[in-house]
C-alpha cells in the first residue's frame, strides 16, 4: 500500500492543520515533501576566509555580548574563532536566546554574511551551543517549504520518521526504467532529504541530478496519466447537445453597446464548439480583471437556452452574483429572457418561488450563489452550468453543482466521495460500463491569472481557455507604495478625488486570525474616514452585513450615490463600477499578490486614470517587501501570477481556500520538455501493459489531488 494517513494519534492537530496547508494529508506526502534547498552543516568556515554573501557554518567564542537601542532594540554578540571575529545580530529575540548566548559560550552559526555597519555580520543567524567535539552532520542539512508556526525542525523529524519507515517500492516496473534511464524511487527521495557532503549542490539546486530527474519524470507521468485517464473518461459520459442557433447570441452580439474583442470572440468559438458535442465541457476562461468574461458567459447562456436547456450562472459572493443579475436581466430582456434570482439572503417563499420556476423549466436562467446548488433546487434542463470566479468556490460546492443536472438515479449513486479517477479508468479496462446520463456542460472562470501550462497541468481534466487581451479605451492604473506614516497625504488625496466627482474604494486590512477583529478593525475605519470627511457621502459593507443592506450599498455606490465606499476584501472579486477611480489598500503588505491585483483591478475600468494606493505599515518582511515591489512594478496579472508563483510555488497560488497542491511542484513545464516527452511515451506503454503499475503510481502522486480532477 502506497497511502497512509498521517498519523493523528502522535501528531498534534494544530501541527496536522499546518500540513494539511502545505498539502501534507497522508504520510507518504511526507516523503514527496522535497527540500526548497539545503544549508551546509557538513563543515565549518573559518571566519577569516568568509565573505559578503557567502551562506556559511562558522564556530567561534562569544566575546561580548549586548542589547542596543538605537536605531531598534538589537541583540549584538560578537563571535571570535581565533582567526577572525562576526558579529550576530537579532532584532526579534527571546530571553532563552538571550540566555544561549552567553559570553564565553562556544556557538556554531550557520547564515549568510553580510557587511554591517561594524563589520561582517550575520542577521538572525540559526544558532546552537556546541562543545569542541559536536560532532558536524553528515549531510546536507535540508530546507523545507512550510507555513507559519511549522518548525523546520518538527517537519525534519517527521520526514526522517517516514523515510525510515514507510515502503519506498518502486511504482515504476524495471524495464522501463531501465529504457528510460531513469534513477529508483528510493535512491533518489533519500538522496534529495539527505544529500551527502561531497554533492554537487549546484545540481540539486538547478535540479539536474538524477534522483531531481526522477521525481520530475514521476510527477509528470502523473499528470499525463490522469489526464489520459479523465478524458477517456469525459468522453464516455454524455450531455446534451446544445448546437449554436445563431439566434439570441447574435441578437445579443447586435445589441451590445461595445464589439467583441478577438480575444473574447476566440474563447467564444471555442465554448460554442465544445458546447456542441454530446460530451461534457468542462473548460476554465481565464482571463485578467476587466478582460471581460461576463459576457462570454452571457453568450454561452444564451446558447444552450436556443438550443432548449437550461443555463445556471454561480458567483461566490451575493455582491457578485447580484451584478451579474442585473447586468444579465439588462442584456436579455430585449431577448424576451428573464433570469430568475436565487441567494441565501432570499426569504424561504422566495426561494421555494424561484426553485419551483426552475424546476418547472420556466426559467430558462438562473443566477445566484450557491444557494442554486443547494438540495431544494433542481432543474427541469440544464444544459451549462457556470461558475464564476471558480478559485472562490470549494470542492464540494463544484460537485454538487456537477451533479444538478444528472437525471435522480445517478444523482443517488453519486459517491460521496468522489471516485478516484484511476478506478474509472480501470473499471472500464476490465470491460464494465460506466452509469450512461446527461450531465451538464460545465464553464468554469476565473481571474487567477496562472499561466497557461501551468493551468493545463493543474487542473488535468479541464480545458483552458484565455482572454489575453483587454478591451480597449482602459487607461492602466497607476500603483503608489506609500508608507503608513503619509496616511494625511492619502486621506487628502481621497478628499480631492471624490470632490472631483470620481468615487473611491478603501479597503481594510485582511485580518486572518479573527473575524471579529477584522469587523472592528473596518468599523472603526469606517468611523474615523467619516469624521476626517464630513463633507463626502460614505458607505460600508463588510461580510457580516445582512445581504439587503449589502446590496443596497452596492446599488448605491454604483449608481454614484455614495463616494466612498469602505470594504473589506468582500469586494475583491467582479465588482464593476467604472467610476471608482481610486483605490486605497490599507495594510497592503498583509495581502498576498493575486488579492493585491484582483482588488486593483476594481479600478482602472472607466476611461479616466485611476490610483491604487497601497499603503503599508513598516517593518515589512521579506516577502511582503517582495509582494508590494512586484505589484508595483506590474499591471499584467499573468506576470504576477509568474512571480507570485516564484514567490510561494504553485500550490497556494490557486487561492488560500482550495487546500492541496498544484499538480506540478517540481517539473517545470518550459524546462523540462525532455522529461515530459519521456513521459508522454512511457504512459501507452504503462496503461496497456502495466495497469496495475498505472494505478500505483497515480495513487501515490495524486491521491489527496483528485478532487480536484473532477470537480
Ligand atoms: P471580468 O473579466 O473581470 O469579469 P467584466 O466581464 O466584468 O470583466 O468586464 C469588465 C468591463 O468591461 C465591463 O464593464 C464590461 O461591460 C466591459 N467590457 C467587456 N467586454 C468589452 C469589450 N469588448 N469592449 C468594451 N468593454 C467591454
Ligand atoms: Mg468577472
Amino acid at each position: 500500500m502506497y497511502r497512509q494517513a498521517v498519523q493523528p494519534t502522535r501528531i498534534s492537530p494544530v501541527t496536522l492543520s499546518k500540513l494539511a496547508k502545505l498539502g501534507i494529508h497522508h504520510r507518504t506526502d511526507l516523503l514527496l515533501h522535497l527540500p526548497l534547498r539545503y544549508e551546509d552543516e557538513t563543515h565549518l568556515a573559518p571566519i577569516a576566509t568568509v565573505q559578503p554573501g557567502m551562506n556559511v557554518q562558522v564556530q567561534g567564542v562569544i566575546a561580548h555580548r549586548e542589547v542596543v537601542f538605537r536605531p531598534r532594540r538589537t541583540l549584538v554578540c560578537r563571535l571570535q574563532d581565533g582567526g577572525g571575529e562576526l558579529y550576530l545580530r537579532f532584532l526579534n529575540f527571546y530571553p532563552s536566546q538571550q540566555k544561549q548566548l552567553a559570553e564565553g559560550r562556544q556557538i556554531r552559526a550557520v547564515g549568510e554574511v553580510r557587511m554591517g555597519y561594524y563589520g561582517l555580520e550575520m542577521v538572525h543567524p540559526k544558532c546552537r551551543a556546541v562543545d569542541d567535539d559536536t560532532p558536524l552532520r553528515q549531510s546536507l542539512t535540508p530546507v523545507y517549504p512550510t507555513t507559519a508556526g511549522l518548525s523546520q525542525a518538527v517537519l525534519r523529524k517527521l520526514i526522517a520518521n517516514a523515510l525510515d519507515t514507510l515502503p519506498l517500492d518502486d511504482t515504476l516496473p524495471d524495464a522501463l526504467l531501465r529504457r528510460m534511464k531513469l534513477a529508483a524511487f528510493a535512491d533518489s527521495v533519500r538522496l534529495l532529504h539527505n544529500p551527502p557532503p561531497d554533492i554537487s549542490v549546484a545540481s540539486l539546486e538547478q535540479r539536474s541530478h538524477a534522483a531531481w530527474r526522477r521525481i520530475k519524470f514521476d510527477e509528470l507521468l502523473a499528470q499525463q496519466l490522469s489526464m489520459r485517464v479523465h478524458h477517456r473518461e469525459r468522453s464516455k459520459r454524455t450531455a446534451p447537445k446544445l448546437a449554436p442557433q445563431h439566434r439570441l447570441t447574435a441578437q445579443l452580439m447586435k445589441d451590445l453597446p461595445f464589439a467583441l474583442t478577438n480575444a473574447q470572440q476566440k474563447v467564444y468559438a471555442e465554448i460554442s464548439r465544445d458546447l456542441a458535442q454530446p460530451h461534457p465541457m468542462q473548460r476554465l476562461l481565464l482571463g485578467d480583471v476587466g478582460s471581460g468574461k461576463t459576457v462570454v458567459a452571457a453568450l454561452a447562456a444564451l446558447q444552450a437556452i436556443e438550443s432548449g436547456y437550461q443555463a445556471a450562472l454561480m458567483a461566490p459572493t451575493e455582491i457578485l452574483a447580484e451584478q451579474h443579475f442585473l447586468k444579465l436581466r439588462d442584456w436579455f430582456a430585449p431577448l424576451g429572457i428573464a433570469p430568475v434570482w436565487l441567494s441565501g439572503s432570499l426569504k424561504k417563499k422566495e426561494k421555494q418561488a424561484a426553485a419551483e420556476r426552475i424546476a418547472s423549466g420556466e426559467t430558462l436562467l438562473a443566477i445566484g450563489t450557491h444557494a442554486l446548488f443547494q438540495e431544494q433546487v433542481s432543474f427541469h434542463r440544464l444544459g451549462l452550468a457556470i461558475v464564476d470566479e471558480q478559485h472562490k468556490f470549494g470542492v464540494q460546492q463544484r460537485l454538487a453543482l456537477r451533479n444538478k443536472g444528472k437525471s435522480s438515479q445517478s444523482v443517488r449513486g453519486e459517491p460521496v466521495e468522489p471516485q478516484l479517477p484511476q478506478d474509472d479508468a480501470l473499471r472500464q479496462a476490465q470491460g464494465e460500463r460506466p452509469i450512461n446520463v446527461h450531465e451538464p456542460h460545465q464553464l468554469m472562470m476565473s481571474a487567477t491569472p496562472i499561466p497557461r501550462t501551468l493551468a493545463m497541468s493543474y487542473y488535468a481534466d479541464l480545458d483552458v481557455s484565455v482572454i489575453d487581451e483587454l478591451p480597449p479605451g482602459r487607461t492602466p492604473v497607476v500603483t503608489k507604495l506609500v508608507s503608513d506614516t503619509r496616511r494625511d497625504e492619502v486621506f487628502a488625496r481621497v478628499r480631492t478625488s471624490c470632490l472631483e466627482g470620481r468615487q473611491a474604494y478603501w479597503v481594510c486590512p485582511l485580518i486572518d486570525e479573527s473575524e471579529a477583529l477584522q469587523l472592528q478593525t473596518v468599523l472603526e475605519t469606517f468611523q474615523l474616514l467619516t469624521q476626517t470627511f464630513p463633507e463626502l457621502r460614505i458607505g460600508l459593507v463588510h461580510g457580516k452585513l445582512d445581504n439587503a443592506e449589502k446590496a443596497r450599498v452596492m446599488a448605491a455606490f454604483k449608481a454614484g450615490e455614495l463616494q466612498l465606499l469602505v470594504a473589506t476584501t468582500v469586494i475583491e472579486v467582479g465588482v464593476d463600477v467604472p467610476n471608482a477611480s481610486l483605490m486605497v489598500i490599507d495594510h497592503a503588505e498583509r495581502m498576498g499578490l493575486a488579492q493585491l491585483h484582483q482588488l486593483r483591478g476594481r479600478v482602472g475600468r472607466g476611461a479616466v486614470q485611476s490610483l491604487c494606493i497601497l499603503l503599508y505599515q513598516q517593518p515589512l518582511s521579506e516577502l511582503a517587501r517582495a509582494r508590494l515591489k512586484v505589484v508595483f512594478e506590474s499591471n499584467d496579472g499573468f506576470a504576477i501570477a509568474q512571480q507570485d508563483m516564484r514567490l510561494r510555488g504553485p500550490g497556494e497560488l490557486l487561492g488560500a481556500r482550495q487546500s492541496g497542491v498544484a499538480m506540478l511542484r517540481f517539473a517545470d513545464i518550459s524546462a523540462d520538455e525532455d522529461l515530459l516527452n519521456q513521459a508522454r511515451q512511457a504512459v501507452d506503454d504503462l496503461l496497456r501493459d502495466f495497469p496495475e503499475a498505472a494505478r500505483g503510481h497515480l495513487q501515490r502522486w495524486m491521491a489527496n489531488r483528485h478532487d480536484y480532477l473532477h470537480a
